[in-house]
């Protein structure tokens, strides 16, 4: 188990094991493997969310999928406390950046620990987008297995 917290800039925390990562595929366009890895977040004793995250190491742009599952979680919770959103990542010329997606069209939206998908326009300009890209940021700066998302340091 890892908890990985960055003092400081947030009081969220990743926890996630050896076993939480998976190879699929082959990619139709270039044959390769996508792998997933994910986690629990937490925010002090309480967990938040589960991501997934999801990219094509052998794909020349830096890209992933973010897949979110937020709301409360333990016994006294169920399906109907907890929905799904998606960002996409990117980097780009600007530096890195993430997009909320329709969570609808992504995989997650079957998953049976969810009562709802959401869509962009359900997330934007709302408090539960200041709250899922508070937890990407996280997952991006406190996540080693996704290092190699991150853009290269420029040269000096
Ligand atoms: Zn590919």
């Amino acid at each position: 188990m890892e908890l990985i917290a960055l003092p400081n800039q947030t009081d969220l925390t990743l926890e996630y094991d050896d076993t939480n990562q998976e190879e699929f595929g082959p990619c139709p366009d270039c044959g390769q493997k996508t792998k997933r890895v994910w986690g629990f977040v937490h925010r002090g004793d309480v967990a938040i969310a589960i991501y997934y995250v999801e990219w094509t190491p052998a794909h020349q742009e830096k890209e992933a999928a973010f897949d979110l599952i937020i709301g409360k979680w333990g016994e006294d919770a169920s399906a109907a406390d907890r929905r799904a959103v998606s960002l996409g990542y990117k980097v780009l010329e600007s530096g890195p950046a993430f997009m909320v997606q329709d969570a609808s069209r992504r995989r997650i939206a079957q998953s049976p620990l969810i009562c709802e998908a959401l869509d962009r326009g359900a997330v934007l300009g709302t408090p539960t987008a200041d709250h899922v890209f508070e937890i990407c940021d996280l997952i991006y700066l406190a996540d080693p297995r996704i290092a190699e998302l991150r853009p290269a340091a420029p040269k000096l």
